[in-house]
C-alpha cells in the first residue's frame, strides 16, 4: 500500500504545480473549475487514479453498508419496468456505479422475479478507469449484457430506468457569493504562503438570482451553490424521456430546498480534510440541492416526486421484511451485522434523513414505487 500512497501524493503535487501555473497565468480560477480538475483530470484527478470506496478507501456508501440497499432498488427497478408495461427491451442504467455493488445486489434480487432479466441490458455511466475495472469484475457473473458510457447522452435508446446513488454530489459546483448587492464567483488563488486560498472574483450579472437574493434580503457573504453539470444530466434524461418511457431515482445527501452556505467538503480516509490541500488526492463533494434538481426536471417537462428521506424510501420498499428474511438464515454475528447495516442506512443520526431520494419520470408514467403518496 505504501508505494501507492507515495505515487498518489506525487501526482497530487504535480496537480498542485499545474494548477498554480494556470492561476499564475490567467488569475484566480472558479471553484467549479478547481473541483472539476481535482476530480476528473485524466492523469492526476481523484477518480482517474484512485479506488476511493470502502473500508480501505476514503468513504463508504449505502450499497457497501448493506446488501439490502441494492436489493430494494432492484425491486424498485422491477416495479418501474412493470409500470412501463413490461417492455421487451429495457435499459437499466446506473450513473456513477462505484464498485458495482449496488447493481450486483439489484440484479440478484430481480433475477428471482419473472421476465425482467430476459428483457434487460445494463448500461453504466462511469468516467473512472479503476472503477470501471472494479465494476467489470463485480458484474462478471451477473448474467446480463453490460456496457459502459462516458455520459448519459450515449446510453442506448429505448425504455430507460436510471439509478444514481451518490453521483450528483460528485459533480462540480459553482459558488456565488453575495456581496454589496451583487453576486461574485467564488474562486481559488495562490496564498502568500504558496498554498491555495479562496477569494472572490469580480461581480457577475445573474438577473433572476439577483432579484431572488434581494427579495430574501440575504446577509452579506451568503453563498449560493449551483451545479451546471447536474442540470446537464437532467436535460439529457429529459431528452431521452421524450422518445421513450423513463424513470430515474436519484439518491444523495443534501437539502430539500435551496439553502445558502458553503457545503464544499473534502474527505480522505473517512475523515474530513481541507478541500484546498492535496488536490486530486482527496474526495471533493458538495450537498445536492434537491429543490434545484426538481425545478430543473420540471422545467425540462418531466414529472418529479419528492424528495423523501432515504429512511422513508427504504421502509416503503420493504426494508424490514427483507431484513427479517435475511436474519432467518443468519448466524448471530451475521444478524448483528445485518441489523447494524440497516440501522446506519435509516438512522436519522446517520444516513436516514440527510440522504434523500428524488424520482423523475416521463409524463405518461404513474408515480414510481415508494413515491405514490407524493404525487
Ligand atoms: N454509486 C456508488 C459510487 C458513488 S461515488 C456507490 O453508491 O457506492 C461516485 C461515483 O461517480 C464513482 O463511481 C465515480 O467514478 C463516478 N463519477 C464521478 N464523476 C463522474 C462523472 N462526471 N461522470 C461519470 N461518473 C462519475
Amino acid at each position: 500500500m505504501a508505494p501507492t500512497r507515495k505515487s498518489t501524493s506525487m501526482e497530487s503535487t504535480l496537480l498542485s504545480v499545474r494548477l498554480k501555473a494556470q492561476i499564475a497565468r490567467i488569475g484566480p480560477i472558479g471553484v467549479e473549475h478547481y473541483m472539476d480538475v481535482c476530480l476528473s483530470d485524466a492523469a492526476a484527478g481523484y477518480y482517474a487514479s484512485k479506488q476511493p470506496i470502502g473500508a480501505a478507501g476514503d468513504f463508504i456508501t449505502a450499497p457497501e453498508v448493506s446488501q439490502i440497499f441494492g436489493e430494494l432498488l432492484g425491486l424498485w427497478a422491477y416495479a418501474s419496468w412493470q409500470s412501463m408495461g413490461s417492455p421487451q427491451q429495457v435499459v437499466l442504467a446506473e450513473l456513477g456505479p462505484g464498485r458495482g455493488t449496488l447493481m450486483a445486489d439489484a440484479l440478484r434480487a430481480v433475477s428471482r422475479l419473472p421476465g425482467f432479466m430476459d428483457c434487460a441490458t445494463v448500461a453504466l455511466v462511469e468516467t473512472s478507469q479503476p472503477l470501471r475495472r472494479a465494476q467489470e469484475e463485480t458484474l462478471a457473473g451477473a448474467g446480463v449484457n453490460v456496457s459502459w458510457h462516458e455520459t448519459v447522452e450515449s446510453l442506448p435508446r429505448g425504455p430507460l430506468i436510471v439509478i444514481a446513488n451518490e453521483f450528483i454530489d460528485a459533480l462540480p459546483i459553482r459558488q456565488l457569493v453575495w456581496r454589496e448587492g451583487q453576486w461574485h464567483e467564488r474562486c481559488v488563488q495562490i496564498a502568500a504562503n504558496g498554498g491555495f486560498e479562496f477569494c472572490e472574483g469580480p461581480s457577475l450579472v445573474v438577473e433572476d438570482l439577483k432579484r431572488n437574493a434581494e427579495s430574501r434580503q440575504l446577509p452579506e457573504g451568503s453563498i449560493l451553490e449551483v451545479r451546471p453539470a447536474a442540470n446537464a444530466v437532467i436535460a439529457a434524461l429529459a431528452s431521452r424521456g421524450k422518445d421513450s418511457p423513463l424513470t430515474a431515482l436519484i439518491i444523495d445527501y443534501g437539502h430539500e430546498t435551496t439553502e445558502y452556505g458553503d457545503t464544499l467538503q473534502a474527505v480522505s480516509r473517512h475523515k474530513f480534510a481541507n478541500p484546498l490541500h492535496a488536490p486530486g488526492n482527496v474526495d471533493l463533494t458538495a450537498h445536492v440541492d434537491f429543490g434545484a434538481l426538481k425545478d430543473a426536471a420540471r422545467d425540462e417537462g418531466m414529472t418529479a416526486y419528492g424528495p423523501m428521506s432515504q429512511r422513508d424510501l427504504l421502509s416503503g420498499l420493504g426494508l424490514q421484511v427483507r431484513l427479517e428474511k435475511l436474519c432467518e438464515d443468519a448466524s448471530p454475528e451475521q444478524r448483528e451485522a445485518l441489523v447494524a447495516g440497516v440501522d446506519r442506512l435509516v438512522d436519522p443520526a446517520a444516513m436516514g434523513v440527510l440522504f434523500k431520494a428524488l424520482a423523475i419520470t416521463s409524463n405518461e408514467l404513474p408515480p414510481p414505487p415508494g413515491f405514490e403518496n407524493l404525487a
